[in-house]
């Protein structure tokens, strides 16, 4: 099997041995930028299959970064930033970027995230990849029946939350932003506020999870949006 390729774009020497040694040692084949221009000109040269790129780089901005890598590229891109200012983590998945992670991260965050964004980027390139169903635990959702099942039980969903419920479902494992669930949802014209997110997903919390206040299937990921548990 081939290796996969990921390249990280990241001017502090130390978190770039860190990246680079986890990424070698999960037998993924690891390339080094230091700083955004040479990380663009491997971008180009070597065609990874994934992005680790830091936002705050010493020539360009990471933002400027993304925004040229998306002008030719649809590679998966996790945004790492030291920065825990949640406009630009926003910001960064508004502009293209598949997810982000903050600093300090441990090596399993970085792994579950870098599979997710794979296995995503992988379904829609494949295009038959689009999955029929939601599994994982006691939730159970049928995409085709339009079916919501917990622990065996009927769950019985408005159609909003039924399609809020499957949008995040068949992104899970990956951030969906507020603004991006609300075009999903409501339409690109909608003018709606999160306020609606938020009533919609209480009542969802509320038929699926034992703790509507601890969440266990649908994460808030606070300022940014919502995150669905990947089976
Ligand atoms: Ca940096």
């Amino acid at each position: 099997m081939n290796k996969q390729t990921i390249l990280s774009i990241e001017d502090e020497k130390n978190i770039g041995n860190y990246i680079e040694t986890i990424l070698i040692s999960n037998g993924y084949k690891a390339l080094k930028a230091m700083n955004g221009m040479s990380g663009l000109s491997m971008c180009t040269s070597h065609h990874p299959d994934l992005i680790l790129l830091d936002l705050g780089l010493p020539d360009i901005d990471g933002m400027e970064v993304l925004d040229r890598i998306r002008g030719f590229s649809n590679v998966p891109i996790i945004v790492i930033s030291a920065r825990t200012q949640e406009k630009e983590k926003v910001e960064a998945l508004d502009r293209g970027a598949d997810d982000y992670i903050t600093k300090p991260f441990g090596s399993e965050e970085l792994l579950a995230r870098i599979r997710t964004a794979l296995r995503h980027s992988n379904q829609v390139r494949s295009s038959v990849g689009v999955e029929k169903r939601y599994s994982c635990e006691d939730l159970i959702i049928d995409f085709d029946k339009r079916l919501v099942t917990l622990a065996g039980e009927d769950i019985h969903l408005t159609q909003i939350e039924y399609k809020l419920v499957s949008l995040l479902a068949k992104n899970a494992g990956k951030v969906l932003t507020y603004d991006y669930i609300l075009k999903e949802i409501w339409g690109p014209y909608a003018d709606m506020d999160n306020q609606i997110l938020r009533v919609n997903m209480a009542n969802i919390r509320r038929k699926i999870e034992k703790n509507p206040a601890e969440p266990h299937y649908i994460y808030t990921e606070i300022g940014v949006g919502y995150r669905m548990k990947e089976n």
